[in-house]
């Protein structure tokens, strides 16, 4: 008796061990089930009790269901029918080969995570002048890789070009997302020099391709990620807890995909998802249109010529909150839509996804030539032409008027797709006073019109940047104010909160908030009330937060010695909500610009260590082998951007070399404690890097 159950679980241990989707621990069993219903919004019933909702129609919903959950639902007197019984299991249930198992051919196959890291890599082998695969980070369980393949002409040299980005797979189990973006990256690079028309879109546009966003869940074939986060819903904008999420970009898949967003301001982006045939355009959380409706359903048409899924707003068909289309058009003013390729289960037959791929193709194509129409140009320094990065809105602000951009750190450069019309922008930056730009004609949606803007000095320091947003779910569904009112200088317009809202500020990177006379920081409510808010900042947006305490209406915060400099401001609004309009910097850090230095040519890195240092931190920079020398210097300043010591005033040699610096000045003087920046500049290129010295 003993001896046979041994061997009955010997035997189910194997077939468990033998399997190639063996269930992940992160998700219980679920089954695809539709349910009918009398009503579209019946939908929230059921979103409600916590199951994923997949396509909502008006006669029926489709979710993914534990047995309680169905159980549940059954009782509830709905007439329900099982499409799939175990959707990890739908290979098996439909009989499909499982996912990484070749064919003879391509495009027959789902490609596992091994096969999209060593497709990418050996694309960008093949193409190494138009391709560079990018490592943006890990995936929970720490084994894999988000990969992106940057496809451009010059890819090391960041241009000004608009740039477009697709992602694929954020759900781990519809695979068929990771495939038009595997067969677009394939496509662009082995056309180029072969296809006119292809060579065009490399030459001209910086294409962004993410094929596999959540690898542990495309390993396991569960929606959500190794932590059982559904990764579509944890994004920071409009974020609301969906999903198992327990707080806005909480996942490193996300945090991946954000630190990516945040230094490339894609102008067009595309979301590969599966469940339904739908072109999913903006908003998802809120049923208020975007001022750019029109726009958004001109490119949702366009797309669909080719794939016939059909349109639609995303609230129309269900309500999400942290999803990734949200997240970029609130955070980056990012046009991206959701593209939905199947509707029945998940995954269609392999044999079907060679087409699926090539209709998308002409879509993507479609998309692609619509971030060079519109308006674009460069915002320079009046003075030394040096590029910044502003954030551009349209003007005057005014109900309705809710977009926003940046232009790129690197070159300065925007471009913002438009309909035909004339248009106003106001461009904002720290150190630099509001410039407005009036009349801008775009002649029709074909031809893009230049506009080239330069920026006086002066001296406005406020918030440019919103990291992150919760808001009540019932305020979001009403409110018409949005977060773009709360960045630049007091407007008299303003972004309201709503009860128990949070927001998190970025201030900008080397115009950070420092512990000066008197208060260091204001926030003005508009119109003006005396509601609550509390104040908190950190230098890093993911905390800790060191709490400056509460105010009522407009206030200021005082560091009082707490921290000495901070980039992030968080607030919270109490019960009656607050009407932010700004969050200044009354005692601001000045006059060095910071940059990453993987973005400038020749230098592949610029770094101290230790740091922070007590007695002496060593600062190194390599530069790329055969790469020729430029001549350098290499300079250290204080908070306030005074120069206090020339390390290297005329350094020449290269790979790599290092400078010790000792924490005193040019005379020789031990430097009090604090933020120092140390920066390497040439006629080519600058770079500015952080050091932190404890006293
Ligand atoms: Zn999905």
């Amino acid at each position: 008796m003993l001896r046979r159950l041994r061997f009955a679980v010997a035997i189910a241990l194997a077939l468990l061990a033998t399997s190639a989707l063996a269930q992940a621990s992160w998700e219980p069993v679920q089954s695809l089930i539709k349910i009918t219903v009398s009503h579209h919004d019946q939908y929230r019933i059921f979103d409600k009790m916590g199951m994923s909702i997949v396509d909502v129609r008006a006669n029926y919903v489709k979710a993914l269901a534990t047995a309680e959950q169905l159980a549940q639902v059954q009782a509830m007197g709905f007439s329900v029918e099982i499409i799939l019984k175990d959707y990890t299991r739908e290979f098996e249930e439909k009989g499909y080969p499982p996912i990484g198992i070749t064919g003879t051919q391509n495009w027959t196959f789902y490609h596992s995570y091994a096969q999209v890291r060593d497709t990418l890599k050996a694309i960008a082998l093949r193409h190494p002048t138009i391709c560079q695969v990018e490592s943006l980070g890990l995936s929970v369980q720490g084994n894999k890789v988000i990969w992106g393949l940057r496809i451009s002409d010059n890819v090391n040299v960041r241009e000004n070009e608009p740039r477009f980005r697709i992602v694929g797979n954020q759900h781990g189990n519809e695979h068929i997302g990771c495939e038009p973006p595997m067969y677009m990256a394939t496509i662009l690079a082995d056309s180029y020099g072969v296809s006119t028309r292809l060579t065009q879109i490399v030459d001209n546009y910086e294409t962004m391709i993410i094929p596999m966003a959540n690898p542990d869940g495309a390993t396991a074939n569960t929606r959500s990620n190794a932590n059982g986060v559904d990764l579509n819903r944890d994004n920071g904008y409009m974020w609301l807890g969906d999903g198992n999420s327990p707080s806005f970009f909480s996942q490193p898949e996300n945090k991946a995909l954000k630190a990516d967003a945040d230094a490339h301001a894609y102008a067009i982006s595309l979301a590969y998802h599966s469940g339904a045939y739908y072109v999913n355009y903006l908003w998802n959380y809120t049923p208020v249109l975007t001022q750019d409706d029109a726009f958004l359903k001109q490119i949702s048409v366009g797309y669909d010529t080719w794939v016939h899924y059909d349109t639609t707003n995303g609230w129309a068909w269900y309500q999400t909150n942290g999803d990734i289309d949200d997240v970029s058009y609130g955070l980056y003013g990012d046009f991206d839509t959701t593209i939905e390729l199947y509707g029945n289960g998940y995954n269609p037959p392999t044999d079907s996804i060679l087409s699926i791929c090539q209709h998308n193709k002409e879509s993507i194509l479609y998309q692609i030539r619509k971030c060079s129409t519109g308006i674009h140009g460069v915002v320079t320094d009046i003075n030394n032409s040096r590029p910044i990065q502003a954030l551009i809105r349209p003007y005057p602000l005014s109900r309705g008027q809710d977009w926003l951009l940046y232009s790129s750190k690197e070159n300065g450069d925007y471009h913002r797709p438009v309909l035909n019309g004339t248009y106003s922008l106001k461009l904002s930056a720290n150190g630099y006073r509001d410039t407005v730009v009036s009349n801008i004609v775009v002649p029709d949606t074909v031809n893009p019109v230049v506009r080239n803007v330069q920026m006086t000095p002066g001296g406005n320091y406020a918030a440019n940047r919103v990291v992150a947003v919760r808001q009540d779910d019932n305020a979001a569904q009403t409110n018409t104010t949005l977060t773009p009112w709360v960045l630049g200088m007091p407007d008299t317009k303003s972004y309201a909160m709503g009860p128990s809202g949070r927001i998190i500020l970025d201030m900008g990177q080397g115009t950070e908030i420092v512990d000066g006379t008197g208060p260091d920081v204001r926030v003005t409510e508009y119109p003006n009330a005396s509601h609550a808010v509390q104040c908190s900042v950190s230098n890093s947006w993911t905390g800790p937060w060191i709490s400056l305490g509460s105010g009522n209406g407009t206030c200021t915060f005082d560091f009082a010695g707490r921290i000495s400099l901070a980039r992030y401001v968080l607030l919270r609004s109490g019960a009656s909500g607050y009407s932010l309009d700004a969050v200044e910097a009354l005692n601001h850090a000045t006059g060095v610009e910071q940059g990453p230095p993987g973005s400038v040519p020749y230098v592949l890195s610029l770094t101290s260590y230790p740091n922070p240092f007590r007695i002496r931190t060593t600062i190194s920079l390599s530069c790329p082998a055969g790469s020729t020398g430029h001549p350098c210097s290499l300079s250290i300043y204080d908070i306030s951007g005074r120069l206090v010591r020339i390390l290297s005033p005329h350094a020449s040699r290269l790979t790599p070399y290092e400078y010790v610096w000792d924490g005193r000045d040019s005379q020789g003087t031990s430097l009090p404690g604090g933020v120092y920046f140390y920066r390497l500049a040439s006629p080519q290129y600058t770079a500015t890097e952080k050091v932190v010295l404890i006293r």
